[in-house]
C-alpha cells in the first residue's frame, strides 16, 4: 500500500532491515490533494453556484379538456427578486413560499396534482404568470387560503373585515367608497357579476382604491345557483369573468367566494356541501360572517343597523362584518362612519383578504 513512499534502512552489513516512511513524499502528496480540492471548490463556485434558471411550463386546459402548454417562463433568482421587491413591500411572506404559491396551481413541477385544472371555457388563462406577480394588488393563490380564511373566526387578534355584498350599485357603492377613503380604511366587496356588468367603472374604482374584490356569484337567484355543485361553480366563473372584463385584467382571480344566503343550511344544504368541496378542489376559499348590521333583514335606519352590529358583535375579537352596498341600502351609507369610528375607538385593525391572498 505504501509503495514508493517507503525507504529501506540498511544495516551495517548492507542488508535491508526495516522500512521507514519518506516524510517528504507524504507531505508532497497531501499538498497536491489539498490543492486539487481547493481548485475544485473554486470551479464549483465560479461555474455552478449560480442557481440555474427554472423553466416552468404553465399549463392550461382547452375546451376539449386537453392540456396544453400556455406559456413557458424562465425564472431565475434575479428575475424573481425583481418581482419580489414590489410584492415584499405589500406582503410579508418569505421568498420561498411566494415562489411555491405563485406557481403551484399550474406548474408541472409542483403540487398541481393536488389541485384540479380549471375546466370549460373560462379559466383557460392561468392567473399566475410573471405579469400578475408584478402587480401589487392582485390576489395571489395561497394553498393554505382555505384554512386561513376559516381560521379568521378563531383568531384572538382584534381585527375587523368590513365586507359589502350585492354591489356594485349606482349610488350607494360610490358613497361607501368615499367614506372608506375619508377614513383611510380598506374593505372587501363581494360583488355580483350581473351588477359588475352594469357598473364596471365603479368596480374598477373600488379595486384601484385598494379594496379587495371577491366573488358573490353572478345572478343571486338561489334556484338557479343551487341546482347542483356545477351550477354554483359556474356562477363563480361568470362573476369572475365580469370582474376580469371590468378590470381589463384577464389574469384576475379573487380566490374567494361568498355563497348567496350563506355557505350552509337552508333548502340547498346538500348542494352547498358538495359545492364547498368542489370550490376547495379548485383552490377557492369561501367565507361567511360573524357580525352584521341587518341591513338586508329589515334594519332600515342608521341607529338600528349600529345596534344590530353591536348586538351581533358580542365581545368578539375577530370580526367579519356583513353589510350590503346594493342601491336601496342608504342606511348602510349613513351608519358606516360611526361603525368605522367604533372599531377604531376599540383598537381594532381593519383588514382585507389581501392578508391571505
Ligand atoms: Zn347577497
Amino acid at each position: 500500500m505504501l509503495y514508493g513512499l517507503e525507504d529501506y534502512v540498511y544495516d551495517e552489513f548492507g542488508l535491508k532491515s526495516k522500512k521507514k516512511l519518506n516524510i517528504k513524499k507524504v507531505l508532497l502528496i497531501i499538498l497536491v490533494i489539498l490543492a486539487c480540492a481547493f481548485f475544485a471548490v473554486m470551479v464549483y463556485h465560479i461555474g455552478f453556484s449560480k442557481k440555474e434558471d427554472t423553466e416552468t411550463k404553465v399549463y392550461a386546459v382547452d375546451s376539449n379538456g386537453e392540456e396544453y402548454i400556455y406559456e413557458e417562463v424562465q425564472i431565475n433568482e434575479e428575475t424573481f427578486d425583481n418581482y419580489s421587491e414590489e410584492i415584499e413591500s405589500n406582503k410579508d411572506i418569505n421568498k420561498e413560499s411566494k415562489e411555491n404559491k405563485s406557481l403551484s396551481l399550474f406548474s408541472k413541477n409542483s403540487e398541481k396534482d393536488s389541485l384540479k385544472s380549471y375546466e370549460g371555457n373560462h379559466f383557460q388563462i392561468p392567473s399566475h404568470n410573471l405579469e400578475s406577480l408584478k402587480s401589487k394588488f392582485v390576489p395571489q393563490f395561497n394553498e393554505n387560503g382555505y384554512n386561513e380564511v376559516r381560521d379568521i373566526y378563531f383568531s384572538d387578534e382584534k381585527q375587523v373585515y368590513l365586507t359589502f355584498d350585492d354591489g356594485p350599485s349606482k349610488d350607494v357603492t360610490p358613497q361607501i367608497l368615499d367614506i372608506l377613503k375619508e377614513h383611510d380604511v380598506k374593505a372587501t366587496f363581494f360583488v355580483l357579476g350581473a351588477r359588475v356588468d352594469l357598473y364596471p367603472e365603479t368596480l374598477k374604482r373600488a379595486f384601484d382604491e385598494g379594496h379587495y374584490i371577491a366573488n358573490h356569484g353572478y345572478s343571486h337567484k338561489y334556484s338557479k345557483i343551487y341546482e347542483n355543485k356545477d351550477t354554483v361553480f359556474q356562477e363563480y366563473i361568470e362573476c369572475e369573468n365580469s370582474i376580469r372584463n371590468a378590470l381589463n385584467n384577464q389574469d384576475y382571480n379573487s380566490y374567494l367566494f361568498r355563497f348567496p344566503g350563506g355557505s350552509s343550511g337552508g333548502a340547498y344544504e346538500k348542494v352547498k356541501a358538495e359545492a364547498r368541496e368542489h370550490f376547495r378542489g379548485y383552490g377557492v376559499a369561501f367565507t361567511n360572517w360573524n357580525c352584521l348590521t341587518g341591513d338586508a333583514e329589515g334594519k332600515e335606519t342608521k341607529e338600528e343597523c349600529i345596534q344590530e352590529m353591536l348586538d351581533t358583535k358580542e365581545g368578539r375579537t375577530s370580526i367579519v362584518l356583513l353589510m350590503h352596498d346594493s342601491n336601496e341600502k342608504q342606511q348602510t351609507v349613513e351608519a358606516l362612519p360611526e361603525i368605522i369610528q367604533h372599531f377604531k375607538d376599540e383598537g381594532y385593525t381593519f383588514k382585507t383578504f389581501y392578508e391571505i391572498f
